[in-house]
């Protein structure tokens, strides 16, 4: 049995940055997409600050009669996430979808997104078959994956695809989150209690340039790697730890080689010198590390994510009161 309520409502949330051209398309293809679903639904478009025309496309597409749109309009540039953010906080559906604006990730793809979740997963990633981007960008894709995998332990393959269907329960959890950089998919990941990736067809960027320019690729991977963990923190005391000791143990080994060569292995100390001072940079590090070890402590408090997230509670009917009454 599937602990998961059945689905009956649907939210499409799509931030958009500039994408007056590919809008039209993608208003059309999504309705089409959400309505095969034969389930109520309705689509979230979240204007990030665009300085285009994308924003009046939105207000008038949200105000035709009739229409499943709803447009929400920031006031500015945020950045994707935090637009996706801003629109979970306003679904009313049992199963969100997020989705880029500009038609990389085929919107007909949506049914099938619902039909997995509907067999009982809470969060369903989706793997871009033949990616259509850069070398560069698999690349660092690749790398990225591999360290998320690592430190979060869940398997999924495509981190970077953001066409991904979760339930409501994992979207609240989310917002609960208090940090102000995030990554969904993998926020979600944290909170899911059983995650699934199915392969989707990914085309080249028809209208328009990626909205991510080098700048902004690395500080995505900074708030990914900040917002996953606070162990580069720690790695400082390690490394701090490794250069203290080989220092140490140079230093013995020049001493044991000046006792048993004599004094011209000495180097008029130079050696000696640098041993001590491999040492002292050592404890430098480990210093560096420990204050670290407290920033950590005080960021993962300052973000205040849930301690847990509490599913369902079932009990049978009768109050709890009337048993204390006995
Ligand atoms: N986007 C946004 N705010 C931004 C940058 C991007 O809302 O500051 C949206 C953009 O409109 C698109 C999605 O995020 O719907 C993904 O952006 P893009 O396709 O440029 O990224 P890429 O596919 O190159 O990773
Ligand atoms: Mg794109």
């Amino acid at each position: 049995m599937s602990i998961e309520n059945p689905l009956t409502k649907i939210s499409v949330v799509i931030p958009v940055f500039n994408e007056e051209a590919s809008l039209p398309e993608l208003i059309r293809r999504t309705e089409l997409a959400c309505a095969q679903t034969e389930k109520d639904y309705e689509i979230l478009l979240v204007d990030d600050g665009s300085n285009d025309s994308s924003a009046e496309q939105l207000m008038l597409a949200a105000r035709a009669p009739g229409s499943h749109i709803i447009a929400m309009l920031l006031n500015r540039n945020y950045g994707q996430h935090s637009a996706i953010m801003a629109g979970f906080s306003r679904v009313s559906g049992d199963l969100i979808i997020t989705l880029d604006a500009d038609l990389q990730n085929p919107p007909e793809e949506i049914p099938r997104l619902v039909a997995k979740a509907e067999e009982g997963f809470d969060v369903v990633g989706t793997v871009r078959q033949n990616r259509q981007d850069s070398l560069f960008r698999k690349t660092a894709s690749r790398m990225i994956n591999r360290l998320i995998q690592h430190t979060t332990g869940k398997v999924m393959g495509d981190y970077g695809c953001m066409l991904r269907a979760y339930r409501r329960n994992i979207v609240e959890a989310m917002l609960r989150c208090q940090e102000r950089s995030t990554f969904i998919p993998i926020l979600a990941n944290t909170f899911a209690r059983n995650a699934i990736e199915i392969p989707v067809h990914h085309a080249e960027r028809e209208f328009g340039d990626s909205k991510y320019s080098f700048m902004r690729l690395i500080n995505l991977m900074y708030d990914l790697v900040t917002c996953l963990t606070t162990t580069p923190l720690r790695l400082l005391s390690v490394i701090g730890s490794i250069v203290a000791l080989s220092g140490f143990l140079l230093s013995l080994l020049l001493i044991i080689l000046r006792l048993a060569l004599g004094p011209q292995w000495a180097a008029d100390g130079v050696f000696m010198l640098f041993a001590v001072l491999f040492t002292f940079i050592g404890a430098q590090f480990i210093g560096m590390g420990l204050l670290g070890e407290y920033i950590g402590r005080i960021y993962n408090d300052v973000r205040a994510r849930p301690r847990y997230f509490i599913h369902s509670i079932i009990t049978n009917d009768k109050p709890a009161s009337s048993e204390r009454d006995n």
